[in-house]
């Protein structure tokens, strides 16, 4: 099956495909490199979900392919959920991943350790023009103090899985991706695939 990934971030595509070689789907994967004509577009939803559909839906339609998106962030519960759906521009509009990692840090400051609970979330959307599915990934874990560790990207220096008294950024890609919200939200699409009996190439409706 061809895909094209909605996104831009070379740190999710290199992640989305490792996820894919290593869950056996049959994906040929495009990306927007092969449609330079297409940029990223503005994501203003209030949900992962949101986000990920408008993306998902516009590059599939542009396209003419089915494409994949991946809208995710970190929730910390001790700030209400941000940075939620603002993850990728905590720190302002053109922040990198370091400036919205010392933010989080900075507004976790007082918090004790037993308050520091968060989760990173992933919606993937599965778009063919107007059918869209969506796919769910969760992983909880606690905020750290000190970044730790160089994989990975985003808020992962600072995220300890449950259960782990490493951060991402301290594991290899392969245990990231066994645990991480992406790989649980891609193996969710693979079940779905795997479970579809139609072989015409319609994803099907979303209810
Ligand atoms: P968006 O989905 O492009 O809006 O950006 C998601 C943002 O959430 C990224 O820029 C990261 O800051 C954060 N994020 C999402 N997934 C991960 C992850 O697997 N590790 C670390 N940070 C992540």
């Amino acid at each position: 099956m061809e895909i094209v990934l909605a996104t831009k971030n070379r740190k999710k595509i290199e992640e989305i495909k490792k996820i894919c070689d290593t869950i056996g789907t049959d994906f040929k994967i495009y990306t927007l490199d092969d449609f330079p004509q297409y940029q990223d577009i503005e994501e203003d939803g209030d949900t992962f979900e949101a986000n990920a559909v408008k993306k998902a839906v516009y590059i599939s339609k542009r396209t003419g392919m089915t494409a994949l998106a991946d809208d995710s962030g970190l929730e910390v519960d001790a700030l209400n959920g941000a940075p939620g759906v603002f993850s990728a521009r905590y720190a302002g509009e053109s922040a990198d991943d370091r400036a919205n990692l010392e933010k989080l840090l900075r507004e976790m400051k007082n918090i004790p350790p037993e308050k520091r609970r968060a989760r990173f979330v992933c919606c993937i959307a599965m778009a063919s023009g107007d059918e869209v599915r969506t796919f769910h990934g969760y992983v909880e874990g606690v905020i750290g103090t000190e970044p730790r560790g160089e994989n990975g990207f985003g808020y992962d220096p600072v995220f300890y899985p449950e259960g782990h008294d490493r951060t991402f950024a301290e594991m290899s890609d392969s245990e990231k991706n066994a645990l991480s919200h992406r790989g649980a939200a891609l193996r969710e699409l693979q079940k779905y695939l795997l479970e579809k009996t139609d072989t015409s190439g319609d994803i099907g409706d979303n209810s």
